[in-house]
């Protein structure tokens, strides 16, 4: 009809070209009045409520809107046209607010069933979020000539009438307009978190299978490569930098890890928490948001966030699992390694559903390492298993065949005083295998060599836990690191340091006993029943040993007393 349109688009920071004001969103004014005069007969859409409608007698009129919550500059808007107008109403928890759309003509069938769903989606938002944060004034949209939506508040502007951009600007209203991105480097906290709360309709609309369809949708729909991957935005001098789909689709995905990890009543909790003053009608950093996500769950979320938000990539599991039938059961390894190039291990739960031939178990894993091996006990055999299989976590899963083990797992006991030489073996691999030992763990005297042979003399009993590290030679090799236990017995009744218990044994004890000998070098040597005492029993346990076939010296791993390497 040859009328003129004007609309407004300022986010970031293009607000300063057409009204003067300090430009940042955490400067947020208390209030605005809108004032348009205009000489054609159209329609201004704006924030807030109107206030007026002035005709000045000169062939213009002025309209006047009133916004009265805080506001972020980019926020104020404009949306001027020749509008068809119609409303619908909300009632909820006692107010009663307006739903204004305003269209270029009588919209289609399909907008106005799309449209009549805002209600539905104000009345889940804010059963969810808490209420509507502009409940005073309005929510409406204006349709304007730009692609997608712009989340003015309570009066977005909008290009399409897609039902989920339709959600996701009024998602806005509480995630980007009543609490804001503290700065543009973290604009996922607006963009994900309105990404993430179309997949909360879905869900509404639809339930779990919707939601988690939702965010398949969103996984590797931006650009993975390095720093294109990193959420926290460095470069914020450009609009296309700050708006990329990354912001989105990952920024969701953050939610819906964090959801996963800390569990749906915790994660909701958050979002209220973090919705509630002093962010609530200001603004916010990521650094706010782990805050409250520890406090409301008590555990420390440094490594999701850090992870997530300030590096890119994502895990990227190589797995493989071997059922073994035993004495005491069935026992299954899991292989889980980080192959990911480029990246360091991630820190994440994440789900392994294991299949059986009735049934299927699902367990959750905390996964930590560059290469972890879980050890775990079913009734029954397990098929095959899925690493992540409802696609809660951000990664690649692959199995491998490469998958192997440590076969002398445990390995036989070693005596303090006696030469240990034992070939560690993998299996499942390709050889020759290379292998290394935390000194730490090891029991003082012992050694592995690269090859595999853990020799030497221990010294010192107890029941030691050997951290092993072994490498295939595939090429890249593949790393196993595996805890074996290892006890380290005293021979009870060998005194003397010689081999075997011998009649030496009893002289050197009857010496010690009543001629002032020297002592063995560990009194527990001497203690031939363990009663914890070195006294004329023993003698008698060791001379009924060693001529009347009476029973051997007692062996104990309660070293507790002893010395530990
Ligand atoms: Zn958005």
């Amino acid at each position: 009809n040859r009328k003129p349109t004007v609309a407004s688009l300022s986010e970031p920071f293009f607000a300063r070209t057409w009204w003067p004001c300090k430009d940042h969103p955490t400067d947020k004014a208390d209030s605005v009045d809108i004032y348009v005069t205009i000489g054609y007969d159209l329609v201004v859409a704006s924030n807030g409520s109107l206030v007026s409608i002035i005709d000045n007698g000169d062939g213009t009129k002025t309209t006047h809107w009133h916004e009265s919550y805080p506001i972020a500059t980019y926020l104020v808007s404009l949306a001027i046209a020749d509008y068809y107008v119609y409303s619908d109403t909300l009632k909820y928890q006692g107010h009663t607010m307006p739903i204004d759309f305003f269209h270029y003509g009588a919209p289609s069938e399909g907008i106005r069933a799309n449209n009549a769903l805002v209600r539905e989606m104000l009345t889940t938002f804010s059963d969810i979020f808490g209420i509507y944060p502009f409940i005073r004034e309005k929510y409406g949209h204006a349709q304007f000539n730009f692609g997608g939506g712009m989340e003015h508040q309570t009066c977005t502007s909008l290009g399409s009438f897609n039902e989920w951009v339709m959600a996701h600007e009024l998602a806005h209203q509480w995630w980007g307009d009543m609490v804001t991105c503290g700065s543009w480097h973290e604009i996922w906290l607006n963009e994900g978190f309105a990404s993430y709360c179309e997949a909360i309709w879905s869900e509404h609309k639809s339930g779990s299978a919707a939601y988690h369809g939702e965010m398949n949708s969103f996984e590797a729909s931006w650009d993975t490569s390095g720093a294109r991957d990193v959420l926290y935005v460095s470069d914020t001098t450009s609009v296309n930098k700050i708006f990329d789909w990354r912001e989105y689709r990952k920024g969701a995905w953050v939610l819906h890890m964090l959801r996963y990890t800390v569990g749906d009543s915790a994660f909701f909790r958050i979002l209220r928490e973090y919705g509630s003053a002093p962010r609530q009608y200001g603004t916010a950093l990521t650094a706010d948001l782990q805050q409250i996500a520890e406090q409301q769950t008590g555990r420390n979320l440094g490594a999701f966030f850090h992870q997530w938000i300030y590096e890119g990539g994502r895990p990227n599991y190589e797995y493989a699992f071997f059922p073994e039938v035993t004495d005491t059961g069935v026992v299954t390894y899991l292989f889980l390694n980080q192959v990911q190039q480029g990246y360091k291990p991630f820190q994440t739960d994440v789900d392994v559903r294991f299949f059986f031939p009735e049934t299927t178990i699902t367990v959750r894993l905390a996964d930590t390492l560059i290469a972890q091996n879980f050890i775990l006990r079913f009734a029954d055999v397990p098929d095959s298993c899925v690493i992540d299989p409802d696609n809660w976590i951000l990664n690649g899963a692959r199995r491998v065949e490469y998958g192997y083990r440590i076969v002398n797992d445990p390995l036989p006991d070693a005596f303090v005083n006696k030469p240990y030489r034992q070939q560690l073996l993998a299996a499942g691999s390709k050889a020759p295998y290379t292998w290394s030992a935390a000194d730490v763990s090891l029991p003082i005297g012992l050694s592995v060599s690269a090859d595999g042979l853990l020799s030497g003399t221990p010294l010192y009993p107890g029941i030691y836990s050997i951290f092993l590290r072994v490498s295939d030679s595939d090429q890249p090799t593949h790393d196993l690191s595996i805890l074996v236990p290892l006890t380290v017995r005293l021979i009870h009744g060998d005194i003397d340091d010689q081999p075997q218990i011998t009649l030496g044994d009893l002289l050197y004890l009857l010496r010690y006993l009543y001629k002032d000998g020297p002592a063995p070098v560990d009194l527990l040597q001497a203690d031939l029943n363990c009663d914890g005492e070195v006294n004329l029993v023993d003698v008698v346990v060791l001379l009924n040993y060693l001529y009347q076939q009476g029973p051997a010296p007692c062996m104990t791993t309660d070293y507790s007393s002893s010395r530990r390497g």
